[in-house]
């Protein structure tokens, strides 16, 4: 099979044939027909998980993942219903089973947990070793493609368990604000669940390219600003003007650069609450005194649990997300990479090896937006 695989840090992956995994009883062997590219996968070339996660090389970056069913294991349970040829995504988060966290559904902060995409195999290559109890079976039926369905098991799914957090922290409903920050490849699935689990809040985008606000309010943002360059009194001014508030009631950070997190603490009101789950910079560096005199909550979140995918392909299902999907051939990772790492991929680089009839002009990915 094809692959791009990692051999070592701050390098070009390299695009090798490599053979096809076996796979044991309990496992599922998928064909990957999409795999979405994240910043993250970037970041693991660049190092930044090496103290925390050291990588085997060779490894095959790819962690958003959707395809067919190739080959079943024989210790499969025939209740889960899975046969060769359907359409599944992937849970990412394979934790122990044993821990505390497993128990109770959070296999992805399970502390001895491992993940396809960082390890031997991924969705950079064609075919991945699943076990049966991390896919999610896609009726055809919904005419949900592979390119649209890998995202949702990171960028579509992570800020959602972000904002299924700040409505639990009792900040959202018709009187408030909630303000989704950054708007790149998790921000305009954010702004998506920001409606949808709001009860009525106005949902303000903030970014700083008016190509992917434009996204943002194709996607149901109700407001958008444009921070580049701007003060804070700027942007409180405008958001006055927008939304009737000085302050936003919620905040969902896609971001995570030191500056975005310190500008969305200025714009907190009291007893507000913010969720992080971008992860561009390395610090929290927020000013105490607000923080505890103002009561605010700051809630970490990291991915999502299976339950939390599962709901997210209902809503996928149901058609009420939107796609916005750029096609990246095979022989082309390496070049969108680098986009990547410049931000100039609007909405998410999904990969795909080319083993259905040419994809590039169908309608479902219309929206491929060129570089900006
Ligand atoms: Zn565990």
């Amino acid at each position: 099979m094809r692959a791009a695989r990692m051999h070592g840090y701050n390098q070009p992956l390299v695009l090798e044939e490599v053979p096809t995994p076996e796979i044991a009883p309990n496992e599922v062997l998928l064909r990957v027909e999409a795999a979405g590219m994240c910043r993250t996968d970037v970041q693991m070339i660049d190092g930044y998980f090496k103290d925390y996660l050291p990588l085997p090389f060779p490894a095959t970056p790819g962690h958003e993942i959707a395809g067919s069913i190739e080959a079943i294991g024989n210790a499969v349970p025939a209740s889960t219903n899975l046969a060769v040829g359907d359409l599944v995504v992937v849970a990412g988060a394979w934790g122990d089973g044993t821990c505390r966290q497993c128990r109770v559904g959070d296999e992805q902060i399970c502390a001895h947990g491992k993940w396809p995409g960082f390890s031997e195999y991924g969705g950079y290559g064609e075919f991945v070793p699943v076990p049966f109890r991390y896919l999610i079976k896609v009726d055809r039926k919904y005419n949900l493609t592979a390119e649209e369905l890998a995202p949702l098991t990171d960028a579509g799914l992570t800020p959602y368990r972000g904002i299924k957090k700040l409505r639990q922290a009792g900040v959202l409903g018709p009187d408030r604000v909630l303000g989704v920050l950054g708007v790149g490849g998790l921000g305009v699935y954010a702004v998506q669940y920001a409606k949808l689990l709001s009860s009525g809040a106005q949902v303000v985008a903030f970014g700083r390219s008016d190509e992917k606000l434009a996204i943002a309010k194709e996607n149901g943002a109700d407001h958008v600003i444009n921070t580049r360059d701007r003060s804070i009194a700027d942007i409180r001014g405008e958001l006055s003007k927008a939304t009737g508030h000085t302050e936003i009631d919620a905040a969902i950070d896609c971001v995570g650069a030191e500056d975005y997190i310190q500008m969305g603490f200025n714009l907190l009101a009291t007893a507000g609450a913010f969720a992080s789950v971008g992860l561009v910079g390395t610090r929290i560096n927020i000013p105490l005194f607000p923080f505890v005199a103002r009561e605010f909550t700051y809630h970490g979140s990291f991915w999502g649990n299976y339950s939390d995918l599962s709901e997210v392909i209902a809503f996928a299902q149901s058609g009420k997300i939107k796609h916005t999907v750029k096609h990246v051939p095979f022989e082309e990772i390496n070049e969108n990479l680098e986009l990547l790492r410049a931000g100039d991929i609007v909405g998410r680089a999904v990969v795909t090896f080319g083993t259905a009839t040419d994809r590039s002009d169908r309608k479902e990915i219309a929206k491929d937006a060129t570089a900006s």
